[in-house]
């Protein structure tokens, strides 16, 4: 859910804007894009300590994630109608994540930290990082893979599913992808590692950073995992976001014996 990890946010300062009639009042959530009738995004900008968003910015981004919606919308119908997003400024480098990351905190709920230091400026930390970021973690609201009120238990070996298959779905339809997901030539190895977990290991340093120096090995595994599986099956990614998690990793061609993945237990 997360790739990188965020500094905390500053004051919300720009929630002044007041589209479709609505006068925003102090900490009142101005609706800034509704595209279509059955797409409602509600959408907060927060600056940094050391930079603001311009008007402009905050233009194209609304552009870019409305934009966004709408496609993957098309494409996975479960996403939900009405989001609330928040766009946060940082100041450190997401260079290797094109400029922007994210998180889908729950059910409905998105935030992005775009980068002031993106080489291009906002606007191409927006078309590069962000406009990437919102295929991967709308496909996570449509999955009901969230931080807050998640439908899926817990594990790594979870976890690398339901990333692998936001990455290559954000690469297949955002016309972006993250040269950091790419995967090592021992990475079969990985996933074997990642199937002997314990339910609670460490999700930072299997997913971000390990302590033996290895970086994302969660969000490189799961991808490989979901080409796998996709290579050996022939399914679509879109056909295999209807596959149970467990059946996925057999599709991939490992041996997978755990219950659903499901919080509820319930078949997936
Ligand atoms: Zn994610």
């Amino acid at each position: 859910m997360i790739r990188v990890m965020a500094a905390s946010a500053a004051a919300l300062v720009c929630g002044c804007e007041a589209q479709e009639g609505r006068i925003a009042g102090q900490g009142e959530r101005p609706v800034v894009a509704q595209t279509a009738p059955a797409q409602q995004l509600d959408i907060a900008f927060v600056d940094s300590d050391g930079a603001a968003f311009s008007e402009a910015d905050k233009d194209y981004i609304r552009k870019v994630i409305a934009q966004s919606a709408q496609a993957v919308r098309r494409l996975l119908p479960d996403m939900p109608r009405n989001v609330m997003i928040d766009i946060e400024m940082v100041d450190r480098d997401l260079a290797v994540v094109g400029g922007g990351t994210g998180m889908a905190g729950a059910p409905g709920e998105v935030t992005f930290w775009v980068s002031s230091a993106y080489p291009g400026g906002v606007a191409a930390a927006a078309d590069n990082g962000v406009r990437y970021t919102a295929f991967h973690e709308f496909h996570h609201l449509s999955r009901g893979w969230t931080v807050q009120g998640n439908s899926f238990r817990r594990g790594i070996d979870i976890a690398i599913i339901n990333e692998g298959l936001a990455d290559v779905f954000a690469e297949t339809y955002s016309g972006r992808r993250s040269n950091s997901l790419d995967y090592p030539q021992e990475v079969r190895a990985w996933a074997a590692e990642i199937l002997a977990l314990p339910e609670d290991a460490d999700y930072h340093h299997w997913m971000n950073e390990h302590p033996d120096g290895r970086m994302a090995i969660g969000y490189r595994t799961g991808r490989y995992v979901i080409h796998e599986a996709m290579q050996k099956s022939g399914k679509s990614i879109l056909e295999l976001g209807d596959v149970p998690v467990g059946e996925i990793w057999r599709l991939a061609g490992f041996d997978y014996d755990r219950p659903s993945a499901l919080q509820s237990g319930a078949p997936e």
